[in-house]
């Protein structure tokens, strides 16, 4: 593969320190996940935007989360066939091999990818019109979130339908066999988040008063 290149010197460096410090001081922690393997009692379903980072808001380290990211931290509706399935697989192996007890889906302000589905849906641009080849078909799965949205102005309508959107993901895990069944039993907790960047609040669905409560 002729394309790879050497790593920026800032990257480099800031591996180098980590290694020194970060790493050599939970170098124990770090041989027994190498030799005993990983056993998370969460999987996280965020978005992949870069100020949204779970192990630092829950203060978590390696091995504690189980953690997937994606555009606008969706979850697919369940539909096993011939399409390359990221996050089914990634939510198929956290519940079926490592059986972790709290699938937390976490969506945050600011949201690109929401703003982008609100953009489609508001100005009613048909996913196959978009620029992007992937990105329109993506946040089709955020249109019944769109529909959803009660409040007037554009601001509360986006956030609303970001949260609409967390909700969407739950219900589409629940159309996961293996995920209903872990539910039913009692051995998997769902639960929905949403995170405002510019405040550190974090707000957690509340499904008795079906609104998302600050924590
Ligand atoms: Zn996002």
């Amino acid at each position: 593969m002729k394309h790879a290149v050497p790593l920026p010197v800032q990257l480099v460096d800031g591996y180098q320190s980590w290694k020194k410090d970060g790493f050599e001081r939970q170098s124990a922690r770090y041989s027994d996940l190498a030799e005993n393997g990983q056993n998370p009692s969460a999987m996280v379903i965020s978005c992949c935007d870069s100020r949204v980072q779970a192990t630092e808001i829950f203060g978590t380290q390696s091995g504690e989360f189980f953690l997937h990211r994606n555009v606008a931290n969706l979850v697919p509706p369940y539909a096993p066939n011939s399409d390359f399935h990221g996050t089914s697989a990634a939510v198929e192996y956290a519940v079926k091999a490592l059986k972790v007890k709290h699938m937390i889906v976490l969506g945050h302000s600011q949201c690109g990818g929401v703003q982008a589905c609100y953009d489609m849906c508001t100005h009613g641009v048909a996913a196959e019109q978009s620029d992007f080849e992937f990105i329109g078909h993506w946040l089709e799965m955020l249109r019944p979130a769109y529909e959803r949205v009660g409040a007037s102005e554009e601001t509360s309508r986006v956030v609303e339908m970001g949260q609409q959107g967390v909700l969407g993901s739950l219900e589409n895990l629940m159309s996961f066999p293996f995920v209903a069944d872990a539910v039913a039993s009692g051995a998997l907790n769902l639960h929905g988040l949403w995170h405002d960047i510019g405040s550190g609040n974090l707000f957690a669905y509340n499904s008795g008063t079906d609104i998302f409560e600050a924590q």
